[in-house]
């Protein structure tokens, strides 16, 4: 059974293989900043901010090649081409960019590895912080949105102590009325329909 859902996926990825980032492409018309959505799930969010954005570049990271094929069905579906897909895991970044080239990062609803000893796979954690600095350009913003009270809490301390400074922050993006503009992603409209208020923040590099 897993072998042929394997196959299955692989065959779908191959089918959308126009739509993985190559570094190289830069010279030609994907031209950078690029702004990463890490842990892109499904693709939702990405997908609408990029046809939001048809002037701007995105690259959706995700380690998961499953749901990373959905993703990029959805955007081939969708006509999009100002968005690639790069199957990786966050902490390999640097492999694929060069310095300064990202203009943005947006984290939606990491996992929040709640144990003590899990601390250093949450995405917010220093090592990970410190692979973004290398490749953010300088006034680069960092947003952050969670369901997660305490990966919330440990994320503005972690910024806070590893070079970031937070812009702005709400424990309740909707219940402060703020939400004009935001874009959901798959988690978030789920979480809104649970009525789970939604964390999120802004920061950008000291
Ligand atoms: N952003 C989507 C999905 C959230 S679930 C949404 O809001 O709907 C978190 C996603 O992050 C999962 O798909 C998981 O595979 C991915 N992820 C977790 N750790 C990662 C890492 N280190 N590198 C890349 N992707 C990661």
């Amino acid at each position: 059974m897993r072998m042929r859902k394997k196959k299955h996926r692989d065959a779908r990825f191959q089918a959308r293989a126009d739509l993985c980032f190559e570094p190289a492409e830069f010279a030609d018309k994907f031209k950078p900043p690029v702004f990463l959505e890490i842990g892109c799930g499904k693709g939702g969010f990405i997908c609408e901010l990029a046809q939001g954005h048809p002037n701007a570049n995105f690259v959706a990271v995700e380690k998961n090649l499953d749901v990373m094929v959905l993703a990029m069905e959805k955007a081939a579906e969708l006509g999009l081409t100002n968005v690639r897909f790069l199957s990786a895991d966050a902490k390999n970044l640097a492999e694929h960019f060069a310095p300064a080239i990202v203009g943005g990062i947006y984290l939606n609803f990491s996992d929040p590895w709640h144990k003590r000893y899990q601390a250093s796979k949450r995405l917010t954690y220093k090592t990970f912080l410190e692979i973004y600095k290398s490749i953010l350009i300088p006034e680069a913003k960092l947003v952050m949105k969670t369901d997660n009270q305490n990966l919330f809490s440990f994320s503005v301390k972690s910024l806070a102590e590893n070079g970031f400074e937070i812009l702005s922050q709400t424990r309740d993006l909707y219940g402060e009325g703020i939400s004009d503009g935001n874009v959901q992603t798959e988690y978030e409209k789920k979480f809104v329909a649970e009525g789970v208020a939604i964390c999120r923040l802004e920061a950008v590099m000291k």
